[in-house]
């Protein structure tokens, strides 16, 4: 098939100030990275749209077992976060899947509800009866796939995808056509389809790193070529099987991509996908004020929580609830999750804790504010400094002066060397170091600041390492 190369013309460029991020992205006016508009669809807004998947990518998951009331709490949660669209479950999948399906749609969100379907007439035709707003499109488009999955060549690929996407756009909803394995297909036989369905007027072409095998420079490179074929918009969806996922979408935005999958704490098939509250926080520091505006980040923690327990309960399979609340190992919100990690925003180090103190941005690129959550200085170590030590002290309503705040702190790391140490530890130590002052003011035998100072003088050394 020829291919018909267009010059793709984002009708609302325009250079755009770049919120309040120091992180600019490349001035490119393909670029979608800093244009993200969630309550407006369709290609002449160029705009950026996370389709939330953890109701049907995530059911891949392997612990995932989403009963009706799961599936609607969670949407209901999506739905409060501000995502655009929510995609389900085939209904050609189950009857139970089906059902759901329809018990969704008829909830009345505010997100547009979509389904992700084979691309075969008989599964268009169940969804289009759930009442969903749009259907998602796919088909194995990888040698691979065409080899060991659904045998078809070529030719019959693009034949029945357009009569799929002419039937949905007959029922007046929304239609994706994407490619599976997308990175390991021959780009002319890619290119041909792509450009075949966009003729008839499918709404977006999807590109899929269905087994993670991409690298962001790839991801840049097929959306850019795909940019200039087609007119339509850009769906992507990308796996974390080399730990690319986050980074391959915001290639793909840069390349001029305008949808981005994503699921809650990245949960889906294998190790699962684009996760979204990664890309929020990649986002963020491409845009802040837009993606503020436009989100309702301080329900984001509330979002993965919930998920994070489900799933924790559903890996109990068909285990009874005294032996879960017992004997299963919890799925937690992972250490090193961007944003919502218990230690997202811990500062530890000495260095770090001083520069923090004195202004958080000099260590953070995302506020803890934005999300509802708190900023924590760690004191309890042996890596910590005197500044901490000093903001502890004042938490816990005692005054000191620098001097004697040094020589308290001294002690800290020096219990620090020995064992690890809990909050409960330092404060032990800070409420016993300043009841000695306390003493020595009234008693002057005991220890005075001027004894402090030549004590102090002794021990410079460990002081500027704090
Ligand atoms: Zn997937």
């Amino acid at each position: 098939m020829d291919l018909q190369v267009i010059l793709y013309e984002p009708a609302s460029f325009e250079t755009k100030p770049q919120g309040t991020s120091p992180c600019h992205a490349t001035a490119d006016c393909l670029s979608n990275v800093s244009r993200f508009k969630i309550n407006e669809i369709g290609p002449a807004d160029a705009s950026v749209l996370p389709v939330e998947s953890t109701l049907r990518e995530g059911e891949q998951f392997a612990n995932a077992f989403f009963d009706t009331e799961t599936k609607v709490k969670i949407a209901k949660a999506l739905d409060d976060f501000g995502v655009d669209y929510i995609e389900l479950t085939s209904p050609a999948a189950s009857e139970q899947s089906r059902k759901d399906c329809e018990t969704i749609c008829k909830l009345g969100l505010k997100a547009k509800i979509l389904t992700h379907v084979r691309c075969h007439m008989d599964d268009a035709r169940i969804a289009v009866e759930t009442g969903v707003d749009g259907v998602d499109v796919v088909i194995g488009t990888s040698s691979h796939l065409r080899e060991h999955s659904h045998g078809k060549d070529m030719t019959y690929i693009i034949k029945t995808a357009i009569q799929v996407i002419e039937f949905v756009k007959s029922k007046g909803l929304e239609v994706r056509f994407s490619s599976e394995d997308s990175f390991r297909s021959d780009l002319v036989d890619l290119l041909s389809v792509y450009s075949a369905v966009d003729k008839v007027g499918v709404n977006r072409v999807g590109i899929a790193d269905t087994v993670g095998c991409a690298s962001p420079r790839q991801v840049f490179d097929l959306v850019r070529t795909l940019r200039g074929v087609v007119q339509c918009d850009i769906e992507t969806h990308f796996h974390e099987d080399t730990g690319c996922a986050i980074a391959n979408a915001f290639c793909a935005l840069e390349a001029g991509a305008t949808h981005v999958d994503t699921s809650v704490l990245g949960i889906g098939e294998r190790n699962g996908i684009t996760p979204l509250g990664g890309l929020i926080a990649r986002m963020v520091v491409a845009d802040r004020d837009y993606v503020l505006s436009k989100y309702n980040l301080r329900k984001l923690k509330e979002v993965e929580s919930l998920v994070a327990d489900i799933v924790s309960f559903s890996s109990c399979g068909g285990l009874s609830m005294s032996w879960w609340l017992t004997n299963s190992v919890q799925i937690n919100i992972p250490f090193n999750n961007p944003i919502t990690g218990f230690c997202a925003f811990t500062h530890k180090a000495g260095i770090h804790a001083k520069a923090i103190l004195n202004s958080a941005s000099s260590y953070e690129i995302l506020k803890p504010e934005d999300y509802g959550l708190s900023r924590y200085v760690h004191f309890a170590s042996r890596l910590t400094g005197w500044n901490a030590i000093k903001s502890r002290v004042e938490q816990l309503g005692l005054s000191m002066t620098d001097a004697q705040v040094k020589l308290c702190t001294q002690k800290v790391k020096a219990m620090a060397d020995v064992r690890p140490l809990a909050i409960d530890d330092v404060d032990s130590v800070i409420r016993a170091f300043h009841l000695d002052l306390t003493a020595a003011e009234e008693n002057p035998l005991l220890p005075t600041e001027k004894m402090i100072d030549h004590e102090m003088n002794g021990n410079s050394a460990r002081q500027i390492t704090a």
